[in-house]
Order: C-alpha cells, then sequence, then structure tokens
C-alpha cells in the first residue's frame, strides 16, 4: 500500500470501445498503481457485466479495500432519464455492496468515453476521481428518521402511463394507477404490483420527493394514499374536450400544474425509461446516496444564508437555541447552492464536499492546466456527445458538479490559484436550469468576485457558457477559442505567475 489512510482499488474498463477509441487501459493501471492510497488497480473487460460486482467483492476483501474507483463509460448523469444506465450503475452499486459486506461502497465513474483517443486525459480523469474518493467520508451522513415510502403514484392510464406502472410492478414497487377515464387496454385485472383508481381524480398532493400525501376522489370515498415518486404521463393524443383526455400539462386527472420537486418524473417520451429513473431515484434515496445538503451543527453560526438561497425550502431555522438549521434531505433537490453560499463550510453536500471538489482540481489542474467545470444536466450532455465524436482539445480537466449553483467563490479562486488557465465553466441556460433558476449563483458569486479579479488580471482566465443539451457545436468553440485565447496570453506575455498551490490547499485559504 502507497500511504496511510484509504485504501482505494481502481477497476479500469477495457472493452472493444475503450480500444477502440484507443485508450489504453493498461497504461492507465500501470500509472494509477504508484499514487498514493491506491492499493489495487486492475483492467477488467466489460465493465457492465455483472461478474464485475463478484471480482469487485473479491478485490475488496483480498485487499481489504474501503474505497472503488470504477473507471467506465458513463454515457449520462445519473439522475438522468436513461433506464439502461441507471439499471446497471445501479445494480452493479448495489451488487458491489452486496459482495463487499461493506456498508457503503464507495464508487466513482469516470466517463472515458469523454476522453477518446486520449488516454493521458483518462489518466486525468482517473486521477481526479481518486484524489476526490480519498476524502469522502467513511460513511454516508445521517439521513434522520424519515425513509422513502417504496410505492409510486402514476397520474395516467394510457400507453405511457401504463407502460411506467408495469415497470415499476415488475421492479417490485407497489404502484397506483390512476385516471379520471378508463382508456381502452387497461382490462379489469391489474398486473402484478398496480393497484388501478379508475375513475378517479388527484385532489392535493402534499410532501416531496420520497414522501408524497396524496388524496384522490372517486366514484365513492376519497383514498389517502403515501407514495415516494410521482409519474405524470399525459398521454400520446391530442386532448380530447369530452374526456379531457390527451397531450398537454397537467394531466387531466390532476388539479393543477404538478410542482417540479424531487421525485416527480414526467413520462414525455419512454414509459419505461422514466419508470426506470423513478425506481433509481427511490433506490438512491434509500442508500443515502442522493446528492443531498447536510449541516454541520458545530460549524454552523447561524447565518441563515443557506436558507435564503435553497429554491425548495428544504433548510428550516430550529426552533432549539443549540443548533441553528436543519436539512430535510426529502425536500432537498441537491443544487449545492447552500454548500456553496456558507462561509463556514457548515453546509455541504453528499458527494460534492468542499474537500472532494478542492482535490479534484488540484489534481485536475495540476495536469492538464486547463479545467472545465460543467453541470450534471445540458452542459454534461453537450461536453459528452463533444467529447465523443473528437470535438474537444486535449489536455483538459473535467469535472461534473451538480449545478452551477455549487461553484463557490472558494472553489473559483482555488482553481485559479492552482493554475487553472483557462477556467471554464459552462452551465444550463437559464429557461434549462434543472434548480429553479439557481445555476444564476454564478454570475452572483462572479458579480462580486469581478473586481478583485480584475484587479489581479485573473478574470481573463475565467470563460462562463450557458448550454442547452445538444449544443456540443458551442461547446467545442468556446473550449477551442477559449484555450486558443489563453495559449496566445502566454506566449504574448509570459506564464502566469507562479501558482499559490500550497497556499491554496489549506481550508483557511482566502476565499
Ligand atoms: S449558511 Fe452555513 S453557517 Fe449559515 S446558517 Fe447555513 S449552514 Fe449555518
Ligand atoms: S442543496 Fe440546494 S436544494 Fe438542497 S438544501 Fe442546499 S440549497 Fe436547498
Amino acid at each position: 500500500m502507497n500511504g496511510k489512510g484509504p485504501r482505494i482499488g481502481v477497476l479500469v474498463c477495457s472493452c472493444w470501445s475503450r480500444s477502440d477509441a484507443g485508450i489504453d487501459a493498461e497504461a492507465i493501471v500501470a500509472e494509477v498503481l504508484g499514487w498514493d492510497h491506491v492499493v489495487h488497480a486492475e483492467a477488467t473487460d466489460d465493465m457492465c457485466g455483472m461478474g464485475n460486482a463478484t471480482l469487485a467483492g473479491d478485490l475488496v476483501r483480498r485487499h481489504s479495500l474501503d474505497r472503488l474507483v470504477l473507471a467506465a463509460c458513463a454515457c449520462c448523469p445519473e439522475d438522468q432519464r436513461c433506464a439502461a444506465c441507471n439499471d446497471e450503475r445501479a445494480a452493479l452499486r448495489e451488487a458491489v455492496k452486496a459482495a463487499t459486506e461493506l456498508p457503503w461502497a464507495h464508487h466513482a465513474f469516470v466517463n472515458l468515453r469523454d476522453h477518446h483517443r486520449l488516454t493521458d486525459d483518462g489518466i486525468t480523469a482517473v486521477a481526479m476521481a481518486t484524489a476526490r474518493m480519498a476524502l469522502t467520508p467513511d460513511q454516508v451522513p445521517p439521513r434522520g428518521a424519515r425513509e422513502p415510502v417504496r410505492e409510486a403514484l402514476v397520474v395516467g392510464a394510457g400507453a405511457l402511463g401504463r407502460a411506467a406502472a408495469v415497470e415499476l410492478g415488475e421492479r417490485g414497487i407497489p404502484t397506483h394507477l390512476v385516471d379520471k377515464v378508463a382508456p381502452a387496454g387497461t382490462g379489469s385485472e391489474a398486473p402484478k404490483n398496480i393497484t388501478l383508481h379508475v375513475p378517479a381524480r388527484v385532489m392535493r398532493m402534499d410532501g416531496g420527493g420520497g414522501d408524497f400525501r396524496i388524496t384522490l376522489a372517486g366514484l365513492g370515498e376519497e383514498v389517502e394514499l403515501r407514495v415516494g415518486v410521482v409519474l405524470i404521463a399525459p398521454g400520446l393524443a391530442e386532448e380530447d374536450a369530452s374526456t379531457g383526455v390527451g397531450w398537454g400539462l397537467p394531466h387531466s386527472s390532476l388539479p393543477e400544474p404538478p410542482k417540479k420537486v424531487q421525485g416527480t418524473f414526467l413520462a414525455s417520451e419512454d414509459g419505461r425509461a422514466s419508470a426506470g429513473a423513478a425506481a433509481a431515484y427511490l433506490g438512491r434515496v434509500a442508500r443515502g446516496t442522493q446528492a443531498v445538503a447536510t449541516v454541520d451543527d458545530e460549524a454552523c453560526i447561524g447565518c441563515l444564508k443557506c436558507v435564503r438561497v435553497c429554491p425548495y425550502s428544504a433548510i428550516l431555522r430550529r426552533p432549539d437555541p443549540e443548533f441553528h438549521v436543519t436539512i430535510d434531505p426529502l425536500l432537498c433537490a441537491g443544487c449545492g447552492g447552500c454548500a456553496s453560499a456558507c462561509l463556514n463550510w457548515a453546509a455541504e453536500q453528499t458527494g460534492y464536499t468542499t474537500r472532494e471538489l478542492e482535490a479534484a482540481i488540484v489534481a485536475g489542474v495540476g495536469r492538464t492546466g486547463a479545467l472545465l467545470i460543467v453541470c450534471n444536466w445540458s452542459a454534461y450532455r453537450a461536453m459528452d456527445q463533444a467529447a465523443r465524436e473528437g470535438m474537444l482539445p486535449r489536455g483538459l480537466a473535467i469535472l461534473r458538479v451538480p449545478c452551477m449553483a455549487r461553484v463557490s467563490p472558494h472553489l473559483i479562486q482555488l482553481a485559479l490559484a492552482t493554475g487553472a488557465d483557462p477556467l471554464i465553466m459552462a452551465g444550463c441556460s437559464e429557461r434549462g436550469c434543472h434548480f429553479r433558476g439557481r445555476r444564476n449563483m454564478l454570475r452572483e458569486h462572479l458579480g462580486h468576485m469581478d473586481d478583485g479579479l480584475a484587479r489581479s488580471g485573473d478574470l481573463k482566465r475565467v470563460f462562463v457558457v450557458s448550454l442547452g443539451p445538444s449544443d456540443k457545436d458551442v461547446l467545442a468553440t468556446r473550449v477551442e477559442e477559449a484555450m486558443e485565447e489563453r495559449r496566445y496570453a502566454r506566449e504574448e506575455r509570459g506564464p502566469l505567475a507562479t501558482p499559490a498551490r500550497e497556499a491554496a490547499w489549506t481550508r483557511g485559504w482566502p476565499g
């Protein structure tokens, strides 16, 4: 073992897509084996094959690992809708957890497809994941007494709704299927794990992701339900005025448009994929792997900045004098805004703690100089497409965050002090923001930092771009331009002043 502390294992996928892309998995393994805390590394064929869960379990036991970095494709962020990806990743994680008998199997997915033909950049991605993982807390933070309700409600019993309900039922999740009329094909006998409520309407929907309280009204008495997730299936046909069924939200069985809260899903194209995403969401909440925020009572001074920035009212003032705020994990959507607003490092976010992100930035920038921070949504999709088509330049460290809201002034200054040149930050457009416009926090942070950055000349290293999910060309062009502009500036004016790496790498670094 190299060094003390965490014992990290690294598995690098070497399936055909790796070798076809010119990525040398064995070269990555050879490099990784010399790093601190990396106890074991090996290349494995077809990472998504379930045999790798057994392999991972064997490795964990044989080498007494307590963290695993799984370097493989991740074609879309975990929270998005691709059922296949969610299934494989969630299943592999669960299998690894079972095989290792660890209370918590640490993991990170590195999208090697973002480093097409670039083994070096693959090594950078693994370096960032490994540095981050070394600082991952040993245990998931406690989630309080509330556990998600493992039942689902599907609103709309048309083709989409039925497909979603069947998928959920087959996954063992008791599902309530509701519609105000009974479309053809629903039949009288409901499939396994499905309870039909037809005709019925949703009269009230309270609570939040993991624990919704639903009131249905039908022909008889009102029915009260508790479910963990809600899928809205609006239907495939034009709305029929006589029945009120068809396209257009809200679904005619809902009293008002559903609020965009965690735990609600729109089955707009593929009912089964939406059901997969909903099931994965329930699983993540149950495992505590949802990227929720937490508050360290010792560090909190009660300034309430976090309360003001939270777009989901998930942070509550506590009535007792000793503790200032508490976060409802079932309301928290995981934007990271509170973690970037808190100047005391009291508010943090599972999987995206300040220390983990600091470590990834230092590891990535130290290898490449250029850093691209992307949000987990539109910008990630645009980046993924651009990378797979070989449109991104070499030598780019890529860091994913849940939202631009998570990019705090401290992280920006750390990246610049570590030598990031350029520092490119790409998030969703305002309309596309998944967190009620919280991506604007980055603009606010930069607004406060503008003068200081302009005085030091560092502002010229900072580039911000807003993207839609299909904006791969925009992103590739902006990255190319930024890297070219900074290359020219360095040639003209000489290299940057020596980056204050050591000074920056402390918790007390001025932010
Ligand atoms: S911003 Fe930080 S210090 Fe202020 S109340 Fe929230 S958690 Fe506590
Ligand atoms: S991460 Fe976002 S949604 Fe969750 S508590 Fe913090 S500000 Fe609210």
